[in-house]
């Protein structure tokens, strides 16, 4: 429900301290379409967060798959390069697959997103350097799988765009750095650089339309989040009073009724009805009758002073109060100051017949709750309190306990 009400600071840096609600915040950054892959702070984080959990499964999945592409390459190793397959095996196998399976079993225990991203661009790094050796021995004519890692960090791994750009760019750099310093021994074919180079633009354009798309996708569930909790809210609302419906007061009492229980913590229900209040409507009419219920509302509002204390309207003129952990003491007390405050905002009522004012009467019920006492049998007692104080004259409290 904090959702939609929650707001941010946005430009602390500047001096001012200017708040907008997370609605504008993600709809503004929707209509910008996120160039710069990047959120403000807060959502920022969240995003991150969000990204994190929602990609570490793709992360192992891929990961193994990787592991196992570039364990079967060791056949390529043994097709193409024969004459030096061993040194080969030995970088393939004795370091470079260690480390690939060190990353598969990193991704089982980082907690962070910037650690998912450090240890996948290390995976990228070390596929990659093992191809650059390679490259070093066999002087620079196998680049192909140079193109396939890059590609993998860009679009199978969950890398973003910037770790997919620096691990991508560092290998490619440094195949370059070694094409250099082979091509005084042999000259090699330019179009391996223009290959890769390709690769890597094509690579990271579609790693930065995926980082995006997944940018967007998130703001819009944010969206879709923040109008579910609106319509959450409204339909516990009771439109008229603005305060609590008698479905939201029906889940707080079943939730706190079995706490009660539990606990063994008293509950006390104050049902509260506008006396004569037919009378008020047909003397008066019924927009001031409106009125006059948002007034009490109000009062109710006003006696709720501890967290769990919950108001609602229970139906047409009818209200309930509820006090957890209260004594019984302290619920009449509340009852009456309630009963005595409405009675003070003096709204004239010309029909009453009891006072030149509105008034209310109050049934009380109080009990501690035993695991064999239904929540209905509270609100019965309370009804039948009420209507004690109503056959009493009105205007009036009536308190009735459980033994
Ligand atoms: P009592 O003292 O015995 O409670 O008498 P009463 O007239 O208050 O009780 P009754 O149940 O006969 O009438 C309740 C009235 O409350 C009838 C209905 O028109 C009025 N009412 C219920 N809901 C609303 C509402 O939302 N707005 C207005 N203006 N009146 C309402
Ligand atoms: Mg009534
Ligand atoms: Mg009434």
């Amino acid at each position: 429900m904090g959702g939609s009400t929650r707001r941010y600071t946005t430009s602390e840096a500047e001096g001012t301290v200017e708040k907008r609600s997370r609605k504008e915040i993600i709809e503004e950054a929707l209509k910008k379409d996120l160039p710069y892959l990047r959120f403000e702070k807060e959502l920022e984080r969240e995003f991150l967060d969000h990204y994190f959990r929602h990609s570490l499964n793709q992360a192992r999945f891929a990961m193994f798959l990787g592991s196992v592409f570039y364990a079967a390459y060791g056949l390529l190793d043994y097709i193409m390069f024969s004459e030096v397959k061993t040194t080969f095996w030995a970088i393939r196998y004795g370091i470079i697959l260690p480390g690939l399976l060190l990353v598969f079993i990193a991704l089982f225990f980082i907690k962070t997103e910037r650690m998912l991203q450090i240890w996948l661009s290390l995976a990228i790094l070390l596929a990659g350097s093992s191809v650059v050796v390679y490259n070093k021995i066999i002087l620079g004519d196998f680049y192909i799988g140079l193109i396939l890692i890059i590609l993998f960090g860009c679009v199978v791994l969950p890398l973003r765009f910037r770790y997919a750009a620096i691990s991508s760019l560092a290998v490619t750099s440094a195949y370059i750095g070694i094409i250099g310093i082979n091509i005084h021994q042999k000259p090699v074919p330019v179009n391996n650089v223009f290959d890769l180079i390709t690769a890597n633009a094509f690579g990271l354009f579609a790693c930065y339309l995926l980082e995006k798309y997944k940018r967007k996708e998130y703001l819009q569930l944010c969206l879709l989040n923040l109008e579910k909790d609106k319509l959450r809210e409204l339909s516990l609302v009771d439109g008229l009073t603005n305060i609590a419906n008698r479905r939201a007061f029906n889940d707080f009492f079943s939730r706190e009724w079995s706490r009660a229980q539990r606990f063994g913590h008293t509950v006390a229900l104050l049902l509260i009805d506008v006396d004569h209040f037919k009378l008020y409507n047909d003397a008066l009419g019924h927009q001031a009758g409106d009125e006059c219920l948002c007034r009490i509302a109000g009062v109710l509002n006003l006696y709720r002073r501890r967290a769990s204390d919950f108001v609602a309207r229970y139906g047409g003129e009818e209200f309930v109060f509820m006090l957890l952990g209260a004594s019984s003491e302290y619920a009449i007390e509340v009852a009456e100051a309630i009963r005595m405050k409405v009675k003070d905002l003096q709204i004239p009522h010309p029909a009453s017949g009891i006072d030149r004012n509105v008034t209310i009467s109050i049934g009380v019920a109080f009990c501690v709750p035993t695991r064999e006492m239904e929540k209905e049998e509270l609100i019965k007692m309370a009804d039948k309190a009420l209507y004690q104080a109503k056959r009493n004259g009105r205007n009036r409290v009536v308190f009735l306990q459980d033994h």
